[in-house]
């Protein structure tokens, strides 16, 4: 699916949170979008699964204005959404249940789905009983199964240990290696939209423009990231964070952290 975002702006009442955003991405991609908290990434996402309007512009999926919910986007959180009642195996079958699927034939596919993720075995399991890496598992399961033209992850992986987070990449990579659809990846983890994504937005505090577009396409990727050290540091320093080894002018880094924070209670106030 391709999304074409036109002159997009989004305010919340006297809030500005996104300024004339323009960009296409292509079918089958993966751009990563990174900027500081509050800058209107989630928004985004919101508003090409239809959960939300554009204040101004439009969003083009596959060329249609986006009019509402639509099961072929589907958006993925970092809470997982699990129903704690219903076994894992019950909570990936009910993604087809709702496309009004065969209960039986729904089971035997989220058996298979979960087998796909590596939780063969846990089927019968409740999402209190496995790990949170375990559950984001599954959160993929049910993602993929519906088979999404487009999927908008949100911090899909943030609440989730550092290496529990990298398997959890390989898993996704290798799922969207085989399903193929176009993703929007929200992520606070630099090294994570290097590892997966074709292309990288780098988004200013709020109201969010593009202060800089990073092109990965060309590689091939393993989480050795080293030969991507320079973009890295570029990035970290677009975000604020000082990446000298002597970091002088650290606190600056951490004041402008301070001030988008009192901004936002200023803005909640
Ligand atoms: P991010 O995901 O980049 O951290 P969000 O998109 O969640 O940021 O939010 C951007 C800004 O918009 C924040 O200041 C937030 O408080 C505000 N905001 C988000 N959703 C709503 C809403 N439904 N109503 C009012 N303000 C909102
Ligand atoms: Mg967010």
């Amino acid at each position: 699916m391709k999304i074409s975002f036109k002159n997009i702006a989004k305010r919340f009442s006297g809030l500005e949170v996104i300024k004339d955003f323009s960009r296409d991405i292509d079918d089958g991609e993966l751009v990563a979008l990174v900027g500081p908290s509050g800058c209107g990434k989630s928004t985004l996402l919101h508003m090409v699964a239809g959960l939300e309007t554009a204040s101004g512009g439009s969003i083009l999926a596959d060329g249609q204005p986006i009019r509402g919910a639509h099961p072929e986007r589907m958006l993925m959180f970092q809470e997982n959404a699990l129903y704690p009642w219903l076994t894992l195996a019950q909570n990936v079958a009910l993604a087809l249940e709702f496309q009004k699927k065969d209960k039986q034939q729904a089971h035997r596919q989220a058996v298979e789905w979960l087998a796909k993720v590596n939780l063969k075995g846990f089927e019968d399991y409740f999402p209190h009983q496995v790990s949170g890496g375990m559950r984001q598992r599954a959160a993929l399961a049910r993602a993929f199964i519906t088979h999404p033209k487009a999927l908008l992850l949100d911090e899909p992986f943030g609440a989730l240990d550092a290496l529990t987070r990298m398997t959890l990449q390989d898993a996704l990579r290798q799922l969207i290696r085989e399903a193929g659809p176009t993703v929007l990846l929200v992520t606070h983890d630099v090294d994570e939209a290097l590892f997966l994504a074709d292309r990288i937005l780098v988004f200013s505090p709020r109201p969010a423009t593009v202060l800089k577009e990073f092109n990965l396409s060309q590689h091939e990727k393993s989480h050795d990231l080293s030969e991507f050290s320079a973009m890295r540091r570029e990035i970290l320093s677009l975000l604020g964070i000082n990446t000298e080894a002597d970091a002088a002018d650290a606190p600056q880094a951490l004041d402008a952290v301070r001030s988008l924070d009192e901004e936002e209670e200023a803005a909640v106030a």
